[in-house]
C-alpha cells in the first residue's frame, strides 16, 4: 500500500482535465487504496487522482470519526470511506454556504469558499457498480472540492477577496497562490 507523492500547486497537472476511467479492474481498486493511504498519511479528508499525477476521474474521501464518545462527529457519515469513480453532480442546492477549505496540494493556506449547501452525485465504485449519494455539510464541500480537481479547478479560483485566503503556520514558506482577477463563471 504505497503512499504516493503529492502533486503541488503550480504544477500544470493540477490545471488539466482528467479523463474518464474506462477499466474497472483490480488495478483501479489498488489505486483507490493508494489514494486513501496517501490522504490519511497527510491527514486529509479528500484526494483526487490529479493530486498524485493520475489524470483519471477518481477521488476518495473520509471524514475522521470522533476519537471519543463525548466528541461530536464532524458529519453524520464521519468514519465512512468513500471512493467515487467518474462522478457527476446530478442535482445541487440552490443556496450556497461559505466554509473553510484547505488542500493537500496547496500546503500552508486556508480559504473561505462559497459552495452549494448540498449535492446529489452519481458515480461508480472501483468494481464498476453505479451508485448515487446525496451529501450535505462537510461531505458536500469535500465532494465539490475534489470534483473541481478533476476539471483543473483549485479552491482559490472561487475566492476573489484577498482576506478570504490566508497563510497558516507550516514548515517552510507557503507556495505562492494566485487569486482570480474576476469571479469565475458558475
Ligand atoms: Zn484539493
Amino acid at each position: 500500500m504505497p503512499i504516493r507523492e503529492l502533486v503541488l500547486v503550480n504544477d500544470p497537472r493540477l490545471r488539466a482535465q482528467a479523463a474518464p476511467v474506462e477499466q474497472f479492474s483490480a488495478e483501479l481498486a489498488r489505486l483507490a487504496q493508494d489514494m486513501l493511504d496517501t490522504m490519511h498519511a497527510h491527514h486529509g479528508v479528500g484526494l483526487a487522482g490529479p493530486q498524485i499525477g493520475v489524470m483519471r476521474r477518481i477521488f476518495v474521501a473520509h471524514i475522521p470519526a470522533p476519537e471519543s464518545e463525548e466528541e461530536e462527529p464532524l458529519h453524520p457519515r464521519a468514519g465512512e470511506t468513500f471512493v467515487f469513480v467518474n462522478p457527476q453532480i446530478t442535482r445541487r442546492a440552490p443556496e450556497t454556504v461559505e466554509g473553510e477549505e484547505g488542500c493537500l496540494s496547496i500546503p500552508g493556506w486556508r480559504g473561505l469558499v462559497s459552495r452549494p449547501a448540498w449535492v446529489e452525485v452519481a458515480a461508480h465504485t472501483t468494481g464498476g457498480e453505479a451508485f448515487s449519494l446525496t451529501a450535505d455539510g462537510l461531505l458536500a464541500r469535500i465532494i465539490q472540492h475534489e470534483m473541481d480537481h478533476l476539471d483543473g479547478i483549485l479552491y482559490p479560483d472561487h475566492i476573489t477577496e484577498r482576506d478570504k485566503l490566508w497563510p497558516i503556520e507550516t514548515e517552510g514558506e507557503p507556495p505562492p497562490v494566485e487569486l482570480p482577477t474576476k469571479p469565475p463563471a458558475v
